[in-house]
Formats: structure tokens, C-alpha cells, sequence
């Protein structure tokens, strides 16, 4: 009897150890849209928070699994975007260069599925090519639409884009990725960079499930005028995803507003809204959260991070469990 009873315990200490050990994705699965709210497998709200690295044709070196498991382990993310660089003059950009330019993003979303967290695969463009990216998400999606891990964002920030031409292009991409993933998450841009989601919240997409709107700001730039907006989308049922976002002013350079990220922070959380930071660079800007010094794959010091370097991992160590 005696000995029943230490096995049973042992055995149930060895079961709640391996539980603790569990993947983010292993434990969360298949994720869902429910109303406005990003939901797991089970249907239990989820807040992803995490990285963008920056654009893969300018800053290649970051691109591969040792950063991944690097941002996981110090900094806590539970998500990744791999920016895909498009429609840039640059020699090692996704037309010029298409198989640099996937062997790179392709080392980050295995990095990301082994690490068992979420990766976007973001489409770093300011204008439609609609034909390449139909090519191109079909081809994600048949590669990896069956694992949970996968978010497709299919415009980054649509700029001169009026949202009647981004909602059909926007179409034609789902239904792309429809054909071989039937249910992972899609992010659809708005028009002005991302920031007009009151014309989707009053003209949404239909027809579709697990669709999310991206909604970006530069906190020191974007203040509580586009909060209200995002309170205008979300009470219109227009679910949100903050995929890109960072302190400091839309230029990406300037100083941080510590005070104006925190109350986007607040916001995001209150809101149960996903949050993903830009980026994972060495330029010399603020928001490139690293110095040139960096080792291409992660073991990061302190003196290698900027401001917005430790800032970022220090909300991330805070909020993500
Ligand atoms: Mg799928």
C-alpha cells in the first residue's frame, strides 16, 4: 500500500514536471479568432508578445535559428515576425534575390516551430504585387499551413492604398492561403499604414474565419487619437492585432517616450490585444534594438542592447508568463 502510494506521487510529480516543460504552442495549439479576441485551442483569450526582426534583404545575419531560441530564452517572446523585404532596390530582397531571401525567413519560421512559439510571416511591402504574393502564400501555406505555429500578416502597411484596394487584395490572398491552410490566423492591413482601422471596422472583410486587422504605431508620433480609433474598431467587432509598434517617433529614430508606450501598453493589455515590437537590426536608429557589436545569433550583453533594446525584453520578461 505504502509503495502504491509513493508511485502514484511520484508518478504524479514526474507528470507535472513534464507539463511544466510544455511548448508555448504545445500548450496553446491551434489559435482562433472569438468575437474580437484572439483565442487558443481551447477557446481561452491568448496575448502573444514579442519581436519583429527588420527587413530581411538589410539585415540578413539575424536571420537563423540562434536568435530565435536567443529571444525565447532572455527575452521571453512568445512570437516572432519574419519581415520579408518587398519591392525594395536591394540586391538581397525577395525579387531580386528569391531563394536568399526564403532560405533566410525560412530559418526563422524553423527556428520558431522548433522553439515551439509563433512566427508571422510578414509580406515587408508598402505597395501591391498581388500576383507574387498570391505565388508566394500559396506556397507558405502549403509548406506550413498545418503547423499551429504560422501567422500570415499578407501587407505590411499599405501607404498610398485606398482600403477598397487593399480589401480586394486582401481577398485574393485569403483565398490563396484558404486553398491549403483552412484555419490559421491572417493578418489584413489598413490603408495610411496601418492606422485606418476605422475604414475596415466600417467596411470588413466577409466570408472568412480567423481574420485579424494590424493596427502599427510609433508611440512618440501616435497617441491616443489612434487608441480611439482602435476602441472605434474594436466596438465595431473589428478584431486587432498590433504587429508592429515601437516608442520612439514613426521614423523609427528620435527618443523614446517611455510614458506614451506604457499607456499603449495599458491599452493593448486592457484589450487583450497581441503585441510585436520593432525590430531586430544594428542600424544605427533607436529602434534597432541592437549595437553593431551584437553576435549574429543571440548571447546578447547588456552592452550590446540599445534603449529600445532593453526596453523591449524588460515589458517582455514582465508580461509574457
Ligand atoms: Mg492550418
Amino acid at each position: 500500500m505504502m509503495k502504491t502510494k509513493i508511485l502514484i506521487s511520484t508518478m504524479i510529480i514526474v507528470l507535472s514536471l513534464t507539463s511544466c516543460e510544455k511548448g508555448f504552442v504545445e500548450t496553446n495549439g491551434q489559435l482562433q479568432v472569438k468575437g474580437v479576441q484572439l483565442v487558443n485551442r481551447t477557446g481561452d483569450p491568448i496575448v502573444l508578445r514579442g519581436l519583429s526582426y527588420g527587413w530581411h534583404n538589410w539585415w540578413p545575419r539575424f536571420y537563423n535559428e540562434g536568435t530565435v531560441k536567443w529571444l525565447k530564452e532572455d527575452w521571453k517572446v512568445t512570437v516572432v515576425r519574419t519581415a520579408l523585404g518587398v519591392g525594395v532596390n536591394s540586391e538581397n530582397a525577395y525579387f531580386q534575390n528569391p531563394d536568399f531571401s526564403l532560405e533566410k525567413i525560412e530559418a526563422v519560421i524553423n527556428g520558431a516551430i522548433n522553439e515551439d512559439i509563433y512566427v508571422i510571416i510578414d509580406w515587408h511591402s508598402h505597395q501591391i504585387f498581388r500576383e507574387e504574393a498570391v505565388d508566394f502564400f500559396s506556397k507558405m501555406a502549403k509548406k506550413y499551413g498545418h503547423h499551429p505555429h504560422i501567422i500570415y500578416e499578407i501587407f505590411n502597411e499599405p501607404v498610398h492604398n485606398s482600403w477598397e484596394e487593399v480589401k480586394a487584395y486582401s481577398m485574393e490572398i485569403i483565398q490563396a492561403i484558404r486553398q491549403f491552410d483552412p484555419d490559421n490566423i491572417i493578418l489584413v492591413g489598413s490603408p495610411h499604414w496601418d492606422q485606418d482601422v476605422h475604414l475596415a471596422a466600417d467596411d470588413p472583410l466577409t466570408g472568412f474565419d480567423n481574420i485579424m486587422y494590424s493596427l502599427h504605431f510609433y508611440a512618440r508620433t501616435h497617441k491616443q487619437w489612434l487608441r480611439e480609433r482602435g476602441d472605434y474598431a474594436l466596438a465595431k467587432g473589428l478584431p486587432l492585432f498590433v504587429s508592429e509598434c515601437a516608442s520612439m517617433e514613426a521614423s523609427g529614430d528620435g527618443p523614446l517616450d517611455f510614458a506614451e508606450f506604457d499607456a499603449w501598453i495599458d491599452w493593448m493589455e486592457k484589450h487583450k490585444i497581441s503585441w510585436v515590437t520593432w525590430s531586430l537590426a544594428d542600424k544605427d536608429e533607436s529602434c534597432s534594438v541592437l549595437y553593431p557589436s551584437s553576435a549574429s545569433d543571440g548571447n546578447w550583453n547588456e552592452e550590446d542592447l540599445k534603449e529600445s533594446g532593453k526596453l523591449n525584453r524588460e515589458k517582455f520578461r514582465v508580461y509574457n508568463p
